[in-house]
């Protein structure tokens, strides 16, 4: 397995200066969508391993109480959420708030920035891995919660033939149909695991996808039954420094496990333990995550208007100056926030 180690904040700084702004209003919701969870019915078996939960350890995270599975170490709240959690919770919190509607040229900007060098990784680990580049153009994709296509734009753009995606939301739907020139979106309002068996491809991807679904032990089950060969391209949260800034502060909205649209969180051990069930074994990782950014978000907050122009000013400055290189200390100690991970089915 190889692995490839962070990447320049600079990338996402539209995203994070938006969700400062959103910050408080963020965090009211999260905290109205847990009094709602509390009252769902409790969790017996883990939702990966299926394993009993009765001698697993509890701990608390931000007022929700979590399980960590003792077999697979995959973590999940006490509380079982419903299909539509957070969005059917009084502060109605939904994913169109996070992914606000861009004009084309936003669509390109943000594609460009996040979601091409996803796509460059991808090809030199196949080709690095002995898949040529015709190869790679020739091969099926299908993306598991597409969202606004900002992804299939970019096989589009690399010539890719064979390409298609499915989401869950029609109106994410509509916007990358619109914007990719075609109905390469589908709407699928079923199980994922129901779309692995619908929609055979030679490779899958799913960015930041298997967090949200509550059928992960039958997702990887029915992986399991892909040909010899196939590829997962998936990346998902992970219990890091991130979570810790959020168990230990609670003034700044919860990104990685913020108790709403992430009520589950992998391990490096329930992704290999995923990945184990599946018969995938990984080519290659890509480790970075936003924990600098999360802790620069969360002084920002808290010393709101404390200090007097002069020193604010000073604060931010020296804040973003250090923002790459402590983040690639905790990327290189494999304590960042995500995994981004090329699996092959090797049987
Ligand atoms: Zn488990």
């Amino acid at each position: 397995m190889r692995f490839k180690y962070s990447k320049p904040g600079i990338d996402i700084i539209p995203e994070t200066l938006e969700r400062t702004k959103q910050d408080k209003a963020l965090l009211h919701g999260q905290m109205t969508a847990i009094s709602h969870l509390k009252k769902q019915p409790l969790r017996n078996c883990c939702i990966l391993c299926h394993d009993s939960l009765e001698q697993a350890a509890l701990f608390t995270h931000r007022q929700l109480a979590y399980y960590l599975c003792c077999r697979c170490h995959h973590i999940q709240s006490q509380h079982i959420p419903s299909e539509a959690y957070p969005t059917d919770t009084p502060a109605g919190l939904s994913f169109l708030d996070v992914y606000p509607k861009l004009n084309t040229e936003q669509f390109v900007f943000r594609q460009n920035r996040i979601y091409k060098p996803k796509y460059d990784w991808i090809r030199e680990s196949l080709i690095e891995f002995g898949i040529n580049e015709k190869e790679i153009q020739q091969k099926s994709f299908l993306e598991l919660g597409a969202g606004a296509g900002y992804f299939l734009a970019t096989l589009k753009d690399a010539g890719i033939k064979h390409f298609k995606g499915i989401e869950q939301n029609n109106f994410l739907c509509n916007i990358g149909n619109a914007h990719l020139g075609g109905n390469y979106i589908q709407h699928h309002q079923e199980t994922l695991s129901s779309a692995i068996v619908c929609h055979e491809a030679q490779i899958y991807i799913a960015f930041f996808v298997l967090e949200h679904i509550q059928d992960v032990k039958d997702f990887f089950k029915k992986l399991s039954l892909a040909k010899k060969g196939t590829i997962l391209v998936f990346s998902v949260p992970v219990f890091s420094f991130a979570t810790l800034l959020e168990s230990a502060f609670e003034f700044h909205a919860g990104r990685n496990l913020d108790n709403a649209f992430h009520v589950q969180l992998y391990t490096d051990d329930s992704i290999a333990y995923a990945l184990n069930m599946a018969g995938f074994s990984i080519i290659n990782q890509w480790l970075f995550g936003q924990d600098m950014s999360d802790l620069q978000r969360l002084l920002t907050v808290q010393l709101n208007n404390r200090y007097p122009p002069y020193l604010e000013k000073m604060m931010q400055a020296k804040l973003s100056a250090m923002q790459d290189s402590l983040q690639s200390h905790i990327d290189y100690a494999q304590f960042c926030d995500s995994r981004h991970l090329i699996c092959i089915k090797e049987k």
